[in-house]
């Protein structure tokens, strides 16, 4: 079969013929429908270093996917050939604290994890590719009626993220209030939907591109911002001086942490989503009183079966643009260049 192989860090990945792998006892083998292409991936290509995450190339990428059940290890139950699924993605141990309250995302037992802190496309194969391997029955989601793979690949981290991050925040959300959403990509596109399926907060949503901020407006964004110099300022102006009770920032840059910070409401929450290796100053007068900060990382089984029942009523859909399993890299290319709205998503 064929697979899109991330081969060292600093690389670009690379289109080769692998063996189709045969699901072992507990083992699923899902026939993949399609793969998202995540930024984190160009994170993985060109920024880090051999030795700063707990595991490392060779292998295939792909940590955004949906497809249909092909064929069942020994002893799996409670699953059916040909049935569509979506992945989650991250994959613990399943049996220490968190992992057993459905946060693998957080597994405390990464010694008995199949990957520690990771799953498909983040250090073991993943999805872009004909066919991924997933290691136990419990990562696979059935899709509720009507929601098609292609649709639902994206949600499984570009919406389930972001859906994490607001439901902690969810008792800040409430009529009166305000959240800014940095960076209207993948994630941000999503993570104002989810806000605006979810919550009766206002939303002003911050990017630099254009075609990202005409989304916004779009998808129903209450106010859209250029990033700049006075956008904390204009935060505020837009909330009677107060700022923002949540700001979710899907870059996480110095830029962007220093406008969210300048932005926030006394009590506020800052999460932190986006990678871009920023840091964020703290000092006693330099957030406003009881302002927490967070990062959050992808989300729960639960949260993505609520995800996925927002998208098949309708109050979620990512924006797509698909490319054959042979154009990846191009996706990619247009993705690093900020040609892309919404999520690329790969179709072997
Ligand atoms: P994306 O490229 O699709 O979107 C990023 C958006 O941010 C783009 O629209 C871009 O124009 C905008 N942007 C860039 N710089 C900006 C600035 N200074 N001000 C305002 N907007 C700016 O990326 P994505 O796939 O949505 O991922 C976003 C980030 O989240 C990445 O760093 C990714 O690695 C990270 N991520 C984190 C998690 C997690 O669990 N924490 C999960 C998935 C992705
Ligand atoms: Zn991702
Ligand atoms: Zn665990």
């Amino acid at each position: 079969m064929r697979a899109l192989r991330l081969k060292d860090w600093k690389s670009e990945p690379v289109l080769e013929e692998v063996p189709r792998p045969e699901p072992g006892p507990g083992e699923v083998l899902v026939q993949v429908g399609a793969a998202g292409a995540c930024h984190s991936d160009l994170h993985l290509m060109h920024e880090f270093e051999p030795g700063s995450l707990p595991w490392s190339p060779p292998f295939t990428l792909g940590h955004e996917n949906a497809g249909w059940v092909h064929t069942l290890g020994e002893g799996v139950t409670g699953l059916e050939v040909g049935q569509a699924v979506a992945v989650v993605g991250a994959w613990g141990c399943g049996t220490c604290a968190h992992c057993l309250a459905g946060l693998e995302t957080y597994c405390e037992r990464p010694d008995l994890a199949p990957v520690p802190g990771g799953g498909g496309g983040l250090g073991m194969d993943g999805g872009m590719a004909d066919y991924l391997l997933v290691p136990a029955a419990r990562h696979l989601v059935p899709l509720p009626d009507g929601l098609e793979v292609v649709d639902a690949a994206p949600l499984t981290d570009a919406a389930l993220t972001p859906y994490h991050a607001v439901r902690r925040s969810l008792g800040k959300l409430g009529p009166g209030t305000t959240a800014v959403v940095i960076g209207v990509g993948g994630l941000g596109h999503l993570g104002l939907q989810v806000l605006k399926a979810v919550t009766a907060t206002r939303v002003i949503a911050v990017d630099g591109r254009d075609s990202a901020r005409a989304q916004a407006s779009a998808l129903g964004a209450d106010l859209v911002l250029e990033p700049g110099p006075d956008t904390a300022e204009r935060i505020r102006e837009a909330t009677g001086g107060r700022g923002a009770d949540v700001v979710l920032d899907f870059v996480g840059s110095d830029e962007t942490l220093a406008t969210a910070a300048a932005a926030m409401r006394q009590l506020g929450d800052l999460t932190i989503v986006g990678i871009a290796g920023g840091t964020l100053p703290v000092s006693f007068f330099g957030l406003p009183y009881e302002t927490s900060v967070q990062t959050t990382y992808w989300g729960n089984r639960s949260e993505l079966v609520e995800v996925l029942d927002l998208a098949a009523r309708g109050l979620l859909h990512a924006a797509t643009t698909i490319y054959p399993l042979e154009e990846a890299v191009s996706a990619y290319d247009a993705l690093a260049h900020g040609r892309i709205d919404g999520r690329a998503v790969i179709v072997p």
